[in-house]
């Protein structure tokens, strides 16, 4: 694995793989590797003939500062995971790097609803910051496709807008959540988790399960206020929970039987904040 510090090196290998017409599969990461992004590494390997990672704790998608301060640190064992499992390139940029002319955005991207909805409510700016962080990787990398996990849905639907605003024929290949033995979706964050916090947090997932076990045609009201409701009993502080149609994430209170939903829900554990999410109807 070749590591590449500056954009214009990893720019300058890139351009012999494409001159090959080589398929080059990207993984963005903030790092803190665990299995649910060598998951998404192992895809690639499988669909593209070149594989680049990247590695960059991005400030501006951070809203809480202490988030951002806390945010796990394994460098060196992530380049190891990432060697281990044929990653071709990493690229390791400094923020100065990222953005040359400073942090501070110079235009609004239009995100529609999907800014101020669930994480976008919760996170204001949040997603202006991850548009801004993944066009300007895509610029550097210039992949033909590009792995995200469902873990992060809403991400998914923001990048794939960005797809579309920028006009960027990449092919996104959204994939599945990874999750601990006991249902716990795999996060980078769950490393600020004591054991008996991962073993609570495992209710997130029994939570999901219940909604996709018990939905029914009709109203859903009673089924989201129970939902939020189990994770306060379990010691959880719930942002939302919330049920919503699985292709642009509009909240439904009654269900027409049909549509594919997909129920998603944010909640902190002490100071650790988590997200999941399960499709419904699938
Ligand atoms: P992050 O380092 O948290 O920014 O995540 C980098 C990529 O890994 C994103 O596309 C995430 O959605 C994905 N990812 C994070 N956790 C998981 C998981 N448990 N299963 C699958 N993909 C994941």
């Amino acid at each position: 694995m070749i590591i590449f510090k500056y954009a214009g090196d990893v720019m300058h290998q890139l351009k012999k793989g494409r001159q090959n017409d080589s398929t080059i599969g990207f993984i963005p990461t903030m790092g803190a590797l665990h299995q649910g992004h060598t998951s998404l590494l192992q895809k690639s390997k499988q669909v593209c003939e070149l594989t680049v990672s990247s590695i960059f704790i991005n400030p501006t998608q951070f809203t809480n500062a202490d988030d951002f301060k806390k945010y796990p640190v394994t460098l060196e064992n992530d380049i190891y995971t990432l060697e281990k499992n044929g990653c071709n390139i990493l690229f390791l940029p400094e923020v100065k790097e990222m953005y040359p002319k400073g942090t501070i955005p110079k235009k609004h991207f239009d995100l529609g609803y999907l800014e101020t909805i669930l994480e976008g409510e919760f996170r204001p700016g949040h997603f202006q910051g991850v548009y801004q962080v993944v066009s300007r990787l895509l610029e550097i990398i210039s992949p033909t496709h590009l792995f995200m996990g469902q873990k992060d849905y809403q991400q998914c639907l923001v990048i794939k807008r960005l797809l579309e605003l920028e006009n960027l024929e990449i092919e996104l290949v959204i994939c599945e959540t990874l999750r601990e033995a006991n249902g716990l979706a795999m996060s980078s964050r769950n490393l600020r988790l004591s054991d008996q916090q991962k073993e609570q947090a495992s209710h997130i997932y029994k939570m999901l399960l219940h909604v996709k076990q018990n939905i029914k045609t009709g109203s859903l009201l009673l089924l989201k206020k129970e939902a939020k409701e189990y994770l306060t009993i379990n010691g959880f502080k719930p942002d939302y929970v919330e049920i919503a149609t699985a292709n642009n994430l509009e909240p439904v209170d009654k269900w027409d039987g049909k549509t594919e939903l997909v129920v998603l829900a944010a909640a902190s554990v002490g100071e650790v904040r988590l997200i999941d999410n399960l499709i419904l109807n699938q």
